[in-house]
């Protein structure tokens, strides 16, 4: 059936997988709101919910009751693509794939998921974002396997970090070297009285290109709880901000430096020397 809906692939698609190793540090979240806001920004991106006991990514764009098919389905030849890949009713260029509603479901294979990706691609997909389940096992391999470039999260904790590093070899080793950082859950507060390590420190321990660094923010909860991401909301709180200004990065449309200059210089300035420190 996928292998049906495989046509020539001649656009430029990048598939990214977003990535941590330890659970729990803002991968659903990071997908949810990067790929929204890219979808904002005028591309076609398709999201795909490779976490399957612990899958969250139609709750957190509210789209949970329009799931009936999914990447199993397609698979089992129970449905197309186009059923299993459901549009965000928000923004039309925004589709989701949920891999399986179903734990014991679950026997996706490497190559499975190669074609998946290649027939999302064939139908124009500019950007696709595989939401990567925790840990380094099958799971992993397989979110990993069709993707050129890889986004790492981890919080400013050590336990994080280790394993942020520990992932960074992986994909190494497995030919990912475009790889770039996001710092989740940074908490200024416990910077400044030294309790937390600050963005500098996260990035230089593991030597990994920064893409941005998202601030601890009650908002995210909220979003998470309303099926609405950040990036969606008219006023945007400090860590839309943030997912923001890391999607634009991501697309290459903006870097620390350039935001200076931007018309939001106040605005991106304040956030900058936030996490940075003035002197940037
Ligand atoms: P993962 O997909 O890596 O397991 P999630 O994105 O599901 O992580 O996030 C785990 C929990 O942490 C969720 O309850 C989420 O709302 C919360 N969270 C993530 N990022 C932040 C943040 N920047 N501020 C506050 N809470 C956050
Ligand atoms: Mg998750």
């Amino acid at each position: 059936m996928v292998e049906n809906l495989m046509l020539s692939n001649t656009q430029n698609t990048r598939t990214i997988v977003i990535t941590s190793g330890k659970g729990g540090v803002g991968k659903t979240t990071a997908t949810a709101n990067l790929g929204m806001s890219i979808a904002r920004l005028g591309y076609k991106v398709a999201l795909i919910d490779a976490d399957i006991g612990l899958r969250n990514l139609d709750l957190l764009l509210g789209l949970e009751n329009r799931i009936l098919y999914t990447a199993m389905d397609i698979l089992e030849g129970q449905c197309r693509l186009d059923q299993a890949l459901i549009r965000d009713k928000r923004w039309k260029n925004l589709s989701l794939l949920s891999i399986s509603k179903n734990r014991q479901r679950y026997n996706v294979t490497r190559k499975n998921m190669d074609n998946l990706v290649e027939s999302i691609r064939s139908l124009g997909y500019q950007f696709i974002l595989i939401d990567c389940p925790a840990g380094i096992d099958v799971g992993f391999i397989n979110a990993i396997s069709p993707s050129q470039e890889a986004i790492i999260i981890t919080t400013p904790e050590i336990t994080a970090i280790r394993d942020a590093d520990r992932v960074a070899g992986l994909l190494e080793a497995n030919g990912i070297y475009n790889v770039k950082l996001l710092v989740n859950r940074i908490r200024p507060d416990m910077i400044q009285r030294n309790d937390m390590m600050s963005v500098r420190d996260v990035q230089e321990m593991l030597g990994i290109p920064l893409l941005g660094a998202i601030p601890e923010d009650t908002h995210v909860i909220i979003s998470t709880n309303r099926g609405e991401p950040l990036v969606l909301k008219k006023e945007l709180s400090l860590s839309g901000i943030a997912f923001e200004n890391a999607a634009r990065r991501l697309i290459g449309k903006q870097d620390y430096f350039i935001d200076l200059e931007t018309p939001y210089k106040g605005v991106f300035q304040k956030v900058q020397e936030f996490f940075l420190g003035s002197e940037q």
